[in-house]
C-alpha cells in the first residue's frame, strides 16, 4: 500500500506552500530531518523558457518552498534539469528561477556531464544516459506540474523524469517510439532505472504542484492553465500520478504511464492500493478538467504509420497558425524527424512535412508562442465514433 498526500492549497504563497508541503510530509510519515546532511537533487519542470502564469513550468515559489524545507533541514539542494530546446539558463531566467537560485545558493548541476543506469527488467530500453549529478546525491527531489499532455494524455510524477536525460536526445527517443504506449513503456523503463539502476537505492520523493494545472492541449503553451488548488506528494511516483487523474476526474485508462505502470514491479499495480491521507478526493474533485485532444495514433492503426495516406487521413496533424508564431524555428530545432523547414516565400510559417512526421507533438510541446494547432485528418470522424 503507498501512501499519498494531498493537500487543498490555492496560493503560490511561498510560507502557505511550505506549511502544506510539511504536512503533507508528515502524513506520508516522509521525516523532513532525513534532508539533515544530504545532497538533494531538485528535479522541477522547466520544459522550456515561459512564464510561470503558463503553467507549463513549475511554479517558482513552488520550487523555492521545497529548497526552503530542504535547506531549513540541514539539506544541500542541487538543480538538476535539462529542457529540450532552450538553454537552462534561459528557462530559469523566463520562469523566474534565478532570484532564488541566488538567494538560497542552490547549486546548479553541470549538464553536459552524463552516466549510463540501466533499468532490471526494461520493456523498451534497458540503458540510458541521464544527468549525472544524480548519482552524485543521496536524496531525489521530483517537483512536476500536473499537465495534459497530446501524447502521454498527462505529464505528472513519471513523465517529469523524462528531464533527466539531456537536451535534444530526448526528441531523438520520440523517433524511436513514435507509439504512444511504447513511448509510455519506454518513460516507465526510465522510472524503472531510477528505482533500481544506483549502486545503492536512493530515496524518491514526488512532489506535484497542482496548485494551478495546465489542461486542453498541453504540455506546452498552447494548453490553458486552470486553477486545481492541489499538492500531491508520495514516495510512489505512480500513486501520485493516479491521484492526480483521478481528482481531475480524466480517463485512467487513457493515461498509458498509469496502466502499463500498474503492470510493472513498481510499487502499486493498482488505485486500490494507493491510501490518499488528507484531503478526501470527493471533496476536492475538479470538474470539468479539459483533456488533450489528440492522444496519439489508435493501437489498431498502428500500421497505418507505415502507410503514408493513411496516416495523414487518420491522425491530427501538427499546424502552425502564422497570426501567432514568429519564426524562432525552436520547432525545427527539436523535430525528431527532420520534418520541419524554413519558411517559404508565401507564408511566414515553417513548412510542415507531413510524410516524414511522426506525430511526436513535440514541435507543440516547445513552441512557445502557441503557434502550433492540431488539424484532424479527413477521415478522423470515423475513430471520434469509436
Ligand atoms: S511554430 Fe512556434 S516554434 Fe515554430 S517557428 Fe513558429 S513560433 Fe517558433
Ligand atoms: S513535425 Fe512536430 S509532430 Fe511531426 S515529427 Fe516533427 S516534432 Fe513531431
Amino acid at each position: 500500500m503507498a501512501v499519498v498526500s494531498l493537500l487543498k492549497c490555492t496560493t503560490y504563497s511561498v510560507d502557505v506552500l511550505k506549511a502544506k508541503i510539511l504536512e503533507g510530509l508528515m502524513l506520508i510519515a516522509f521525516d523532513p530531518d532525513r534532508f539533515d546532511g544530504a545532497r538533494v537533487a531538485l528535479k522541477p519542470n522547466l520544459l522550456s523558457a515561459v512564464a510561470p502564469d503558463s503553467a507549463v513550468v513549475t511554479h517558482p515559489h513552488f520550487f523555492q518552498a521545497v529548497a526552503e524545507i530542504v535547506i531549513d533541514h540541514g539539506g544541500r539542494p542541487v538543480l538538476i534539469e535539462s529542457p529540450a530546446v532552450v538553454s537552462l539558463g534561459n528557462a530559469m531566467r523566463k520562469a523566474g528561477y534565478l532570484p532564488i537560485i541566488d538567494k538560497l545558493g542552490i547549486e546548479v548541476a553541470d549538464l553536459d556531464a552524463v552516466e549510463k543506469i540501466s533499468c532490471e527488467d526494461a520493456r523498451m530500453f534497458t540503458y540510458f544516459e541521464i544527468s549525472r549529478a544524480f548519482f552524485n546525491v543521496d536524496i531525489i527531489v521530483n517537483i512536476p506540474k500536473f499537465k495534459t499532455h497530446g501524447l502521454t494524455y498527462i505529464t505528472a510524477a513519471v513523465k517529469n523524469l523524462f528531464g533527466a536525460v539531456p537536451g535534444m536526445r530526448k526528441s531523438q527517443m520520440h523517433l524511436r517510439f513514435p507509439d504512444k504506449r511504447e513511448f509510455s513503456e519506454h518513460i516507465l523503463d526510465l522510472y524503472g532505472a531510477f528505482l533500481t539502476g544506483f549502486a545503492e537505492k536512493k530515496t524518491m520523493l514526488h512532489i506535484l504542484d497542482a496548485v494551478v494545472s495546465l489542461q486542453g492541449e498541453g504540455p506546452g503553451t498552447s494548453g490553458s492553465p486552470t486553477e486545481t488548488g492541489a499538492i500531491i506528494i508520495g514516495e510512489d511516483a505512480l500513486a501520485v500520478d493516479c491521484t492526480a487523474v483521478r481528482l481531475t476526474g480524466l480517463d485512467m485508462n487513457h493515461a498509458a504511464t498509469l496502466i502499463m505502470g500498474f503492470t510493472r514491479d513498481f510499487g502499486v499495480s493498482s488505485p486500490d492500493d494507493i491510501q490518499v491521507t488528507g484531503e478526501s478526493i470527493d471533496d476536492m474533485r475538479v470538474h470539468d478538467f479539459v483533456p488533450a485532444k489528440s492522444t496519439g495514433v489508435p493501437v489498431f492503426l498502428r500500421w497505418t504509420l507505415a502507410r503514408k495516406i493513411m496516416k495523414n487521413l487518420f491522425v491530427e496533424k501538427p499546424l502552425p497558425m502564422q497570426s501567432a508564431c514568429i519564426l524562432c524555428y525552436q520547432c525545427r530545432l527539436i523535430c525528431p524527424a527532420d520534418a520541419i523547414s524554413a519558411a517559404g516565400k508565401k507564408k511566414r510559417v515553417p513548412q510542415f512535412d507531413y510524410h516524414r512526421c511522426i506525430r511526436c507533438f513535440c514541435c507543440r510541446e516547445i513552441c512557445p508562442q502557441g503557434a502550433i494547432t492540431l488539424k484532424r485528418g479527413a477521415m478522423q470522424w470515423l475513430l471520434m465514433r469509436r
